[in-house]
């Protein structure tokens, strides 16, 4: 694959409840020529979820395959449930020049920074851990046991923001989509 054709690969990191998915969508809204990722997961769709638009929907032995066919980037075990990036797809955009978005946990950050050490990485914070616990309380599609899984995972990952280039806090949301759109300069 020709190095000079590559575009620009992108991962964007937050703990649960910092927002990524409201502020990538507006990022997206605002600049339709970025491209995102869609991932491979084990975890159940939620209801306003879509097979093939949110996620690839996948039974445990349906990752296990896809994993030992060599067609995962990364991935990582979550919650219980296992994520990863397709790989083709975003070997596809980025010969096509294209930037790709890559929104993972920190562990599978951590992946793909060994094979891709020139990614863009960054990190979204909620304004505080009470604001945080607020909003995944507030989502309501996730039990009791699941949003405290979620928040002890949240402490995990916001002790390892340092690991990425740039940060952003999404309190006022407008304001955190103008800070990435500027980071991504303006692409
Ligand atoms: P959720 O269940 O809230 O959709 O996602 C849980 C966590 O998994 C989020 O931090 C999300 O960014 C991350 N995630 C989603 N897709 C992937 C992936 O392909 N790889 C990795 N490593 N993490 C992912």
């Amino acid at each position: 694959m020709s190095k000079k054709a590559q575009g620009k690969l992108v991962i964007f990191s937050g703990p649960s409840g910092s927002g990524k998915d409201t502020v990538l969508d507006k990022v997206l809204a605002r600049e339709p020529s970025l491209r995102r990722s869609v991932s491979f997961t084990t975890r159940a769709p939620r209801a306003d979820e879509i097979n093939g638009v949110h996620y690839h929907f996948l039974t445990q032995d349906e990752f296990r395959r896809k994993l030992s066919c060599g067609l995962v980037l990364e991935y990582a075990e979550y919650g219980g449930h296992f994520y990863g990036t397709p790989k083709e797809p975003v070997d596809e955009m980025l010969a096509q020049g294209e930037t790709v978005i890559l929104k993972i946990e920190v562990q599978g950050a951590a992946r793909v920074r060994e094979i891709y050490p020139d990614a863009l990485t960054i990190f979204l914070l909620p304004p505080s851990l009470e604001v945080l616990e607020a909003r995944l309380r507030a989502r309501e599609t996730d039990g009791e046991e699941d949003v405290k899984t979620r928040l002890a995972i949240a402490r995990e990952e916001i002790r390892r923001k340092d690991e990425y280039r740039r940060h952003v806090i999404n309190g006022d949301l407008d304001a955190a989509v103008d800070e990435v759109l500027a980071i991504l300069g303006g692409k």
